[in-house]
């Protein structure tokens, strides 16, 4: 999932397409720290990831998903509550 977050200390905004559900319910996901501040946040929105390739829903439209990582976003693993719980994130 694609998440979006704005900081509820200094309003810092990013967006990370690593967003995963924690729970079975599925409605609290997984947070992310604020890389100014530190503040644990849960995103505001959060939309499907959608393929940069076939431009439909990356979960389902079977594309080869190997090259979808943007190198120019690298994923911080050490603001990111999944990676930091023992499971990181793919
Ligand atoms: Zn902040
Ligand atoms: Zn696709
Ligand atoms: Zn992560």
């Amino acid at each position: 999932m694609y998440g979006f977050f704005e900081c509820s200390d200094c309003n810092l905004e990013w967006e990370s397409s690593k967003v995963y559900f924690k729970d079975r319910l599925r409605n609290v996901y997984y947070g992310q720290e604020c890389k100014e501040c530190g503040t644990m946040c849960q995103p505001y929105r959060v939309e499907e990831t959608t393929c940069s390739r076939c431009g439909q829903v990356a979960r389902t439209c079977g594309c080869d998903k190997t090259r979808h990582t943007d190198p120019r976003k690298p994923h911080r693993r050490d603001l990111c509550e999944k990676c930091k719980s023992g499971s990181p994130c793919q």
